[in-house]
């Protein structure tokens, strides 16, 4: 066999792995970019300028290993979170992602199980079976919220050793009444995981998972700086939790994982919190805007409390996601069959895209 006939089945990769497919959302260039939820404003000059400087101090330095407990981030983050939080309560890695591997790692693993209700994020099926953990996918109303009393009921049946909420969900929008984790936290035998990548973007009055925190030391409440911060590119997720909770996750951590480079950028991107996420105003008015807009068109629309909306139903989904692509707009194919969703972009982009979406209609 030539190297170049070789194929993924050729090789001896673990049995749970094979027939896998990798996640995918598509990178295509195109003008209106409205399918992976990333904030549309760019960083400022200013920003840029203070970032490069930090680049600048810290590349003398890059003979070093960084700072491996990324200590002053993580009291930036707690600082940034509130809720009485210090660094011993927040955990840090390459993107949200990454902390949810950790988690994985630390509390699921070979025999045993998490649970999440579906529809929700594709990542936490994949890297709960990345991590050789057995995937159990709970079901939500059709409505996409989560009837405590069946949530509930659901954990006891199943006892996952991990229970993953989104709230606010992706890729439906729905978030979570508090009351709905209480339940879940009181039936879960193990940790449960609040996924909240979107809090900043949820309506008034969406209390944050965060305030159960001090009653509940096996709940863990994960966030990112990929999505309201607009730093999507800088790869930073975090997390808060009890203190034991971040040294299990020191155990299963890569040393040194966080760059110096890194760590400073999420520094600099705090610092300037005010610029940054004054966007979500901005695009919390252009996302109940296109609620209305869809709605107007006579399509369903599930509420929205993040940056992205689900639309629908469409019985040939396929045709209408090409028919935007054609017209320059690129949104997701994601979710239950029949919906579609979009991001929410500048208001020039939405306007390209309700146009966009009057010739598919
Ligand atoms: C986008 C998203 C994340 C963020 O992942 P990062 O690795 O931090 O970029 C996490 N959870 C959900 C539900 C998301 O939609």
């Amino acid at each position: 066999m030539t190297p170049g006939e070789l194929t993924l089945d050729d090789l001896p990769i673990r049995d749970d792995l094979r027939g896998r497919t990798p996640y995918g959302a598509p990178q295509i260039d195109v003008p209106v970019r409205l399918n992976t939820n990333e904030n549309p404003y760019p960083p400022s000059p200013e920003l840029v300028a203070e970032l490069a400087e930090e680049v600048r101090r810290g590349a003398g330095e890059l003979n070093r290993y960084p700072d491996r407990d990324a200590s002053a981030l993580r009291a930036d983050l707690a600082a940034y979170l509130g809720h009485g939080l210090d660094a011993s309560r927040v955990w840090a890695a390459n993107g949200s992602n990454e902390v949810l591997q950790q988690i994985l790692q630390a509390f699921g693993g070979y025999g045993r199980s998490a649970l999440g209700f579906e529809p929700s994020y594709s990542m936490h099926p994949i890297i709960t079976t990345g991590t050789s953990t057995e995937w159990i996918g709970g079901v939500r109303e059709d409505d996409f919220s989560l009837d405590p009393a069946k949530a509930a009921a659901a954990v006891e049946e199943h006892r996952p050793d991990i229970v993953f909420l989104t709230s606010p969900n992706n890729p439906t929008g729905t978030a979570l009444p508090l009351e709905t984790i209480a339940r879940v936290l009181e039936a879960a035998p193990g940790m449960v995981v609040v996924d909240e990548a979107y809090a900043e973007f949820a309506r008034e009055g969406t209390p944050s998972a965060l305030s159960l925190l001090p009653s509940h030391p096996r709940l863990i409440v994960t966030r990112t700086m990929s999505k309201a911060f607009a730093m999507a590119g800088t790869r930073l997720g975090y997390l808060a939790a009890h203190p034991a909770v971040i040294e299990a996750l020191l155990l299963v951590r890569l040393p040194y994982h966080l760059s110096t480079l890194t760590q400073a950028a999420a520094r600099v991107a705090l610092r300037h919190r005010v610029e940054l996420l004054g966007t979500v105003d901005a695009l919390r008015r252009e996302r109940d805007a296109t609620v209305e807009w869809l709605r107007g068109k006579g399509l369903t629309v599930a509420d929205s409390d993040a940056n992205f909306v689900l639309f629908g139903r469409f019985p040939e989904r396929r045709a209408v996601w090409e028919g935007l692509l054609e017209r320059g707009v690129l949104i997701r194919e994601v979710g239950p069959p029949e919906w579609l969703r979009v991001s929410i972009g500048t208001g020039e982009e939405m306007a390209a895209f309700r146009a966009a979406m009057e010739g598919v209609l």
